[in-house]
């Protein structure tokens, strides 16, 4: 397994995509200070906890990603978290420990096909977070020092 990896930050503005009519929205993290851990992971999809200040922990699945707009030195840092939330919560600290890596980043021949393989990696994490291997890191102080 690789070792975690830590991100945090407020949560930023994407280019919302619409994200949300389709059920997945994601809580954009600026990777300004995170080049050096970028370039360490290829693009994809990954797993594992996100802490939301003054709100809990949850699970999370992410694409790490090109942005095309800027100049293909930095990734788009993107975690779905796993849970319904009431209303959006952009500015708000959010701090991930990233545990799991499920896929390489890939294109997809319609929406649909996109929209499936994200619910499939959001079984993946879902089921994988709840191994003992992952599941520890719940309790990380990291994901708690902002709530
Ligand atoms: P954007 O392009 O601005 O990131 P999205 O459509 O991806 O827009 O929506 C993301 C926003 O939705 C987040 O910044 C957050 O405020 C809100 N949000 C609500 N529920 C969730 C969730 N379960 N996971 C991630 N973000 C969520
Ligand atoms: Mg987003």
């Amino acid at each position: 397994p690789l070792e975690p990896w830590y991100i945090g930050g407020p949560v930023i503005k994407g280019f919302g995509r619409g994200s949300k009519v389709l059920g997945i929205p994601t809580a954009n993290l600026s990777p300004e200070g995170y080049s050096a851990i970028l370039s360490e992971h290829p693009a994809g999809v990954y797993f594992g906890w996100a802490g939301l200040s003054g709100r809990g922990v949850y699970k999370m699945v992410m694409s790490i990603g090109w942005n095309p707009f800027f100049n293909n030195t930095e990734k788009t840092i993107e975690p779905w978290l796993l849970h319904d939330f009431n209303e959006d919560f952009y500015g708000e600290e959010l701090h991930l420990v990233v545990v799991g890596y499920i896929r390489p980043e890939a294109n997809f021949s319609s929406l649909e096909a996109l929209i499936a393989k994200i619910h499939e990696d959001r079984k993946i994490a879902e089921r994988a977070l709840e191994l003992a291997q992952y599941l520890k890191y719940k309790d990380d102080p990291y994901l708690k020092s902002s709530l």
